[in-house]
C-alpha cells in the first residue's frame, strides 16, 4: 500500500508541476472554428471540472502532509487517484486544443441566408482543420429539408445568421486524421442532423447523442449547403456502395427521423396499420421503410392532387384527404400508430380518432404552432402520443443499412445551387415531390 501511496503522490506532484505551467486558457472549451464543439473521447474539462479538479489538488496537498503522520484509508488513496486522472485529462485537452490552433484552417464556401428573408447568397467562411478524429467530405448532394427552411426564416427563433443550412449531406471522404477507423479516402459519407455530443452522458453512452444535453444541431453551425465540411468521425456514416448518392442524401434526416420513431414505439411489425400524416419529405421516406417491413399504410394528407401517385408508385393502401369528414369517420378506430410528418399548424383530435385502442400517436413534424392535445380521447383509448427526433448515430448507420437492402431512396428532384431560393418558396408551397436535392459538387463553383 505504502508504495503505491508513494508512487501516486510522485505522479501527482509531477502533474500539478505541469498543470502550472498550461496556458491560460487551457479552460475554453473545445468549441471549433465553425462554432461547433466535436464529442470528446477523455471527460469535459469544462470550467466546473476545472474547479473540482483545483479543489482535488487542494485536498491532495493536505493528504500529502497528513499521510506521513497517518495511517492512510482506501477512500483517500481513491481521492489521489481521481486528482491524478483530472490533472491528465485537462493536460490531453490543453494539448488538444493548442495543436488544433497550430493546424490551419480551411477556406470554404457556400450558401448563406444573412436575416429572416431566409434569402439565401453566396457565402465564404472557414472551416477547422481536419483533427486526428476527423474525416473531411467534400460535399456532393445535400437534401433540403423543411427545417432548413423553418430555420432559414427564424421561425423557432433560434437561428444565427449567416445561417449555412444543411443536414441531409452526402460527400466523398477527402481527408482522415491520424485516429480514424470508420473511414478512408474516397469513402462516401453522410451527415445528417447532429455534428457533436458529450460522449459521456447517459444518452451518450447508450447510442441516442441525438438526446444529449450537449448534441449540437448541425443547424447551429455552417451546415451542407457549402463545398465540404469537417466533422469528427462519430457523427458520419458510411454510405453504401449501392446505394445513389444523389437519392441517398434525405435519408440522412428524413430518413433517420421516421424510422426510429417507427423502432422505438413497435410500429414495424408486418401486418400492423400505420398512418403517415403529411406526404413531403419525411412521409414518403416513413410510407416506404412501413411497405418494406410489410405493414399496411394509410395517408392522411391535405392534398387530394398526391393521391394517384401515392397509390400507384409508393404502393400506399389508402389514402385519406384530412378535410374529407366523411372518409376520417369510416377510418375511426383502424391505426396501430400514426407518424406525424406535419410541417404547419393542424389539429391532432381526428388523428387520435383514426387510433385503435392502445393506438400511438408519434410527432416528428414541428408545426409553427403547437396543437392543443386533448386528454379525454387519450385516455378513454389508452392512447399514446410521443415524440422523437431523428435518431442515434448507430442506430443511423442501421437504417441507411436497411435502405441498401431494401433499395430505398428518396423521391427527388435535383437542382442547382442557384435555384435554391425557388426551392425554398416551392418548398414552403409544399409543391415538391418528395425531396429538394442540391447538386452541390456540380453547381456550387459555378453560381459565383
Ligand atoms: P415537407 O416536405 O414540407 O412535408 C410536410 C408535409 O406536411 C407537406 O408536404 C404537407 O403534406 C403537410 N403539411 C404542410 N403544411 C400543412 C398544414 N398546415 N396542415 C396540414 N398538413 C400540412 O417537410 P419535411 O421536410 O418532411 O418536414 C416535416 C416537418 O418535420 C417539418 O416541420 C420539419 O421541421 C420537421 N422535422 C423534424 C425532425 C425531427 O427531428 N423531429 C427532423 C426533420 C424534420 P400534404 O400535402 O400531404 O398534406
Ligand atoms: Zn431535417
Ligand atoms: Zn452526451
Amino acid at each position: 500500500m505504502q508504495r503505491e501511496i508513494n508512487q501516486l503522490k510522485k505522479k501527482l506532484c509531477h502533474a500539478q508541476r505541469k498543470r502550472t505551467s498550461t496556458p491560460s486558457d487551457s479552460s475554453s472549451n473545445d468549441e471549433n472554428d465553425s462554432g461547433y464543439r466535436r464529442r470528446s473521447r477523455t471527460p469535459p474539462a469544462n470550467p466546473s471540472h476545472m474547479k473540482r479538479s483545483i479543489i482535488l489538488n487542494v485536498d491532495a496537498k493536505a493528504l500529502d502532509s497528513s499521510i506521513d503522520h497517518h495511517k492512510f484509508h482506501s477512500h483517500q488513496l481513491s481521492i489521489l487517484k481521481h486528482t491524478l486522472l483530472a490533472n491528465q485529462n485537462t493536460r490531453r485537452k490543453v494539448k488538444s486544443i493548442n495543436n488544433r490552433k497550430k493546424k490551419k484552417k480551411m477556406n470554404t464556401y457556400g450558401w448563406a441566408a444573412r436575416d429572416s428573408s431566409g434569402i439565401l447568397s453566396p457565402f465564404h467562411f472557414e472551416r477547422r482543420a481536419n483533427d486526428d478524429n476527423d474525416i473531411t467530405i467534400k460535399i456532393l448532394f445535400c437534401g433540403i429539408c423543411h427545417s432548413d427552411l423553418h430555420f432559414a426564416k427564424n421561425e423557432a427563433g433560434m437561428t444565427s445568421y449567416p445561417f449555412v443550412p444543411g443536414h441531409e449531406i452526402v460527400g466523398e471522404v477527402t481527408k482522415v486524421g491520424h485516429n480514424v477507423t470508420k473511414f478512408k479516402i474516397g469513402d462516401k459519407a453522410g451527415v445528417g442532423c447532429m455534428v457533436g455530443s458529450c460522449g459521456s452522458c447517459e444518452n451518450c453512452k447508450q447510442d441516442l447523442e441525438v438526446y444529449c444535453p450537449e448534441m449540437i444541431w448541425t443547424l447551429k453551425t455552417f451546415g451542407g449547403y457549402s463545398e465540404n465540411i469537417v466533422i469528427d468521425e462519430h457523427f458520419a456514416v458510411l454510405i453504401p456502395n449501392s446505394l445513389p448518392l444523389h437519392g441517398a442524401a434525405p435519408l440522412l434526416c428524413a430518413g433517420i427521423t421516421v424510422y426510429s420513431p417507427m423502432m422505438y414505439y413497435g410500429l414495424c411489425k408486418p401486418g400492423q396499420h400505420l398512418g403517415v400524416v403529411g406526404l413531403g419529405g419525411l412521409g414518403h421516406v416513413a410510407v416506404k421503410f412501413a411497405k418494406a417491413l410489410g405493414m399496411k399504410v394509410t395517408v392522411i394528407s391535405t392534398s387530394p392532387s398526391k393521391k394517384n401517385e401515392a397509390v400507384e408508385r409508393l404502393g400506399v393502401d389508402s389514402f385519406l384527404v384530412s378535410h374529407d369528414q366523411e372518409q376520417l369517420q369510416a377510418a375511426m378506430g383502424t391505426m396501430d400508430g400514426i407518424i406525424d410528418t406535419v410541417s404547419g399548424p393542424h389539429s391532432i383530435l381526428p388523428l387520435i380518432n383514426l387510433l385503435k385502442t392502445n393506438g400511438k400517436l408519434v410527432a416528428v413534424g414541428v408545426p409553427t404552432e403547437a396543437p392543443e392535445i386533448p386528454y379525454i380521447p387519450l385516455i378513454m383509448g389508452r392512447k399514446l402520443i410521443g415524440g422523437s427526433a431523428a435518431g442515434g448515430m448507430k442506430e443511423t448507420q442501421e437504417m441507411v443499412d436497411f435502405a441498401a437492402k431494401h433499395n430505398i431512396i428518396a423521391d427527388i428532384e435535383v437542382i442547382p445551387m442557384d435555384y435554391v431560393n425557388t426551392a425554398m418558396e416551392r418548398l414552403a408551397k409544399g409543391d415538391v415531390k418528395y425531396r429538394f436535392v442540391i447538386d452541390v459538387a456540380n453547381t456550387l463553383n459555378s453560381s459565383f
